[in-house]
């Protein structure tokens, strides 16, 4: 069933809204799943690069969700630790479906405590609403979990420090299917330095867990260039074929 907000987010798209049954027709969910099957290949046929398995240290791959959280919230491994107000460890339904990996917490992220709030977290509600996928049926978390100041983009050695935390995160939740939002998130996901305008589309696998990966626009991005919003509907539409 589709609710206001699924609708309103979708006229805002301009496009038709979605129904079950198309999957039945030309494009059907047997073909979606055999073209996904595929690691590393886009659906122009082209090569895509090999995402490589993350090390994990032998202490955070053990880790509980309370452990995790309390080694999180204390973490002092890279320099983001210096001017964060609050490490942002993630939040929401922690047997999901769906994993939703952002870059890293911002200003307002940085005081709540909780990923993707502000404009842009109301933006990814809509986003999930429209393929009957509630915030709260969801798991959110970014690839830092510090502010990095200014809301500069996370640096890879930071990135790499921040990397086993997620990684245990995903590995606790087993999620059908992962949508990066945006370009820190897709490239240190899949180990790329593609522009997501490249990478979208096609299907990856997070390696290391052997977790199909859809990579999308960051909302973000979409408030500020309104008119890729049809984009990130296609996008959508894949994620929702992997939880049908
Ligand atoms: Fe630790 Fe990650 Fe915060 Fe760096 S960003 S201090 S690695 S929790």
């Amino acid at each position: 069933m589709q609710d206001p907000e699924q609708i309103k987010y979708l006229k805002s798209l301009g496009i038709q809204l979605w129904v079950p049954r198309d999957y039945s027709g030309s494009e059907s969910l047997a073909e979606v799943q055999t073209s996904v099957a595929v690691e590393g290949e886009s659906s122009t046929g082209q090569e895509e690069p090999r995402p490589q398995p993350i090390k994990l240290s032998g202490d955070i791959a053990e880790m509980n969700w309370d452990d995790l959280q309390q080694a999180v919230l204390g973490c002092t491994s890279c320099g983001l630790h210096v001017e964060r107000t609050q490490a942002v460890f993630g939040t929401g339904n922690r047997d999901a479906s769906l994993m939703v990996i952002g870059e890293a917490p911002g200003a307002d992220e940085d005081i709540q405590g909780e990923p993707f709030v502000g404009r842009a977290g109301q933006l990814l509600d809509q986003m999930l609403q429209a393929i009957d996928c509630p915030r709260s049926s969801v798991y959110i978390a970014n690839i830092v979990k510090c502010r990095p100041p200014n809301n500069r983009n996370p640096q890879p050695e930071e990135a790499l420090q921040c990397a086993p935390y997620l990684h245990r995160q995903i590995a606790l939740i087993q999620p059908r299917v992962i949508l990066a939002a945006g370009k820190v998130a897709a490239q240190n996901l899949l180990q790329s330095d593609l522009p997501v305008g490249n990478m979208r589309g096609s299907h990856y696998r997070y390696a290391a867990l052997d977790i199909p990966v859809i990579v999308t626009y960051h909302p973000a991005y979409l408030l500020r260039s309104p008119k890729e919003k049809a984009k990130s509907w296609q996008d959508l539409k894949l994620v929702r074929s992997y939880l049908e």
